[in-house]
Order: structure tokens, then C-alpha cells, then sequence
């Protein structure tokens, strides 16, 4: 209890205002602010990421992100998702907010409009920007898993529905909808230990991080010069996807999210990497890394695949009507067995 008390005093210590009024709300746009006053420290039981919903209720809902991908147990679908645009690239600069970088997408340079998405065929979905989800070395950093497996980071490409200030949120019926208006394109990211080489397009972004300003008591936005990543091919050719209904991954964790999980992971040069590593907020030695959320149970949901889905351990198909009950490792033993709350711990003296 009393080191998670110090690690939140000091990452309150990294932002000038520990308490920041937007946090709570629950109005679905996510908070455009490093003053955010949650923490991915596991073992804060008021605030850590086991214990969001102590004060975002939303984050013990039944559709939260992210998941673990169970492969013996996805359906096969058709789905094409297509983007139609004004470039191949991306206009933007990198502005630091909820403990990641962010590439914000200037909208009249770079227009990339999204449909064909699953149970959301009559909608299109705006990018709108990048972040990136890591760890430090050795350490999984992606958010999402299959078959318990990650990788060393996770790209999270955020879409929101054109119009969905409006009033489309309760016009669609259809299985498995609620109230997406935000498409999340999941992009795992691996090192590439044998020819250390960046995936193409990417390497700018990377490249920029080192001018990004750390939001802290006198820059609040923390913005780089703007520039430009791409082309990036897994914009135009999406290839082999997963998709399934969950949420936000950080506070407060909305369920309005499809997600599109994209199964061929992109690399990464170690050099590239160790940019991110280098992030800290402002006037503090906190990294920014292990902005990593573990994975939720599956509940009710089921995850759809536009791909024959090889199950590499076993050497076998898995698509079709396949029912296998045989429950492999879900990676979310955590969820059982957290203790969040402050009442009565004073026998936890980790
Ligand atoms: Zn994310």
C-alpha cells in the first residue's frame, strides 16, 4: 500500500493538476490531455489498471478491451474493410496524451475514410489519429493477444463514425451492436532482430518522437512540428483481420469500439524502439512505457476473422462451426483474483 501511495504521489508530481475534472465523464470523446490521473501501475488498487472501474465503472463492463484471441474458437466471415482517400500518407504531428505518443492526423491534408466494417456495413469512420502501446524491452508491450501470445508493441489506428455526434448511435440493431462509432485498427509491432529494419513509412514517426514535448507544467499540449508518415500499406491492404465489439483501452473505457485486429505483425528497428524508451514525462524520471492494459474475459462475444485462421501450435484448422469447449489459456486469471478498493488492506504491505 505504501509504494503504490508513492508511485501515485509521484505521477502526480509528473502533471501539474492531479486531479483532472475530465477523467470522469463519460462523454465518449477521450480526454485530449496529459493530466490524466490513472495509472498503469498494477498494483494501485484505487487507480491502477486492474481497478479503473473504481472510478470509471464502465471498465468492469462486459465488452472491455483488450482482449486475448482465442484461435480455436473464431467464426469465419466476409469483410473487406477499404479506406477511400485524398493521399497515401499521413499529415500529422506527435502530441503526448494518456501516457502515449499520439500521431494527430491533420484532416484536410490526410483524409482516410473507412467503411466496409463488420455489422457496421451502412457506416464510415474518419482516422483520425495513431498512438503507440509498449514496454520496455523484453517485456510484451501489445495489448491484445492470440492464444495468450503478444508482441513487442501495439499500434492503435482510432476512427471515429462521421456524424456520430448526431444521432447514429441507436439506429443500428444488428447482432453484436451497440454502440460503436469508433473503429480501433490494431497493428502488433515487433522488433526485427535480424535485419533491424522499420517497417515502411513508419520509420518518421519514430524519428519525431524525440521533438515531441512531454506534457508537463508549462506545455500543456506538447506538440511536435508537424511532417509526414506513410505510405503504409496496411492502410490499403488491410490483409488478415480479427474483429470483435469491445472498448476503449484506457479510462473511461466506453464500449463503443469494433476492433479490427490485424494478425501479420509490422517491425520495428531496436534503434527505433529504444526512441519510445526514451520518453518521460516532463521534470520527472517516469517513462512513459508499460502503457500496456491486460486482457479482459471474452464474455459473450465472439471474434470474427476474414481468414482461414491456421492454429500454428497445434497445425490444424480451426474455422468453421468448430464448438471446442476445450478452454485453452485465456490470460485472464489477473481479473479474478485483483483486489481493488482501500478498505482494509493494511495487511497488503507489498
Ligand atoms: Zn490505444
Amino acid at each position: 500500500m505504501v509504494v503504490a501511495t508513492v508511485i501515485l504521489l509521484l505521477a502526480c508530481a509528473a502533471v501539474s493538476n492531479c486531479v483532472g475534472p475530465d477523467i470522469y465523464s463519460d462523454s465518449g470523446n477521450p480526454v485530449e490531455t496529459c493530466h490524466v490521473n490513472w495509472t498503469y501501475d498494477r498494483t494501485n488498487k484505487t487507480h491502477g489498471s486492474f481497478c479503473w472501474d473504481m472510478f470509471a465503472p464502465t471498465c468492469d463492463g462486459e465488452r472491455q478491451s483488450p482482449i486475448n484471441i482465442e484461435t480455436k474458437k473464431v467464426t469465419f466471415m466476409f469483410f473487406d474493410p477499404k479506406y477511400q482517400r485524398n493521399t497515401n500518407t499521413l499529415t500529422g504531428h506527435i502530441k503526448m496524451a494518456e501516457r502515449a505518443p499520439k500521431f494527430m492526423i491533420d484532416k484536410k491534408k490526410s483524409s482516410f475514410i473507412l467503411s466496409g466494417i463488420p455489422f457496421h456495413s451502412d457506416k464510415r469512420f474518419r482516422l483520425m489519429q495513431f498512438h503507440m502501446h509498449f514496454h520496455e524491452v523484453n517485456v510484451k508491450g501489445s495489448e491484445h493477444r492470440v492464444d495468450c501470445e503478444g508482441h513487442d508493441g501495439e499500434l492503435h489506428f482510432v476512427h471515429e463514425e462521421i456524424s456520430s455526434m448526431n444521432d447514429a448511435r441507436t439506429s443500428n440493431n444488428n447482432a453484436g451492436t451497440r454502440n460503436a462509432n469508433k473503429v480501433v485498427l490494431a497493428i502488433f509491432v515487433t522488433i526485427d532482430e535480424k535485419e533491424n529494419k522499420t517497417y515502411p513509412g513508419l520509420g518518421p514517426f519514430f524519428d519525431n518522437l524525440k521533438n515531441a514535448v512531454i506534457c508537463g507544467t508549462d506545455k500543456v499540449s506538447g506538440e511536435s512540428e508537424t511532417f509526414t508518415v506513410g505510405p503504409l500499406e496496411f492502410l490499403t491492404t488491410p490483409g488478415n483481420l480479427y474483429s470483435y465489439e469491445g472498448s476503449l483501452t484506457t479510462p473511461t473505457c466506453n464500449e463503443t469500439v469494433t476492433w479490427l485486429v490485424r494478425h501479420t505483425p509490422v517491425t520495428v528497428s531496436r534503434a527505433h524502439f529504444e526512441e519510445l524508451l526514451k520518453l518521460k514525462w516532463e521534470n520527472t524520471k517516469i517513462s512513459v512505457h508499460g502503457n500496456v492494459r491486460p486482457p479482459f474475459p471474452m464474455n459473450d462475444r465472439k471474434v470474427y476473422t476474414n481468414f482461414k485462421v491456421r492454429n500454428e501450435k497445434n497445425n490444424e484448422n480451426h474455422n468453421g462451426n468448430n464448438n471446442n469447449e476445450n478452454n485453452g489459456p485465456t490470460c485472464t486469471e489477473w481479473y479474478e483474483s485483483r483486489v481493488c478498493g482501500t478498505e482494509s488492506d493494511d495487511d497488503d504491505d507489498n
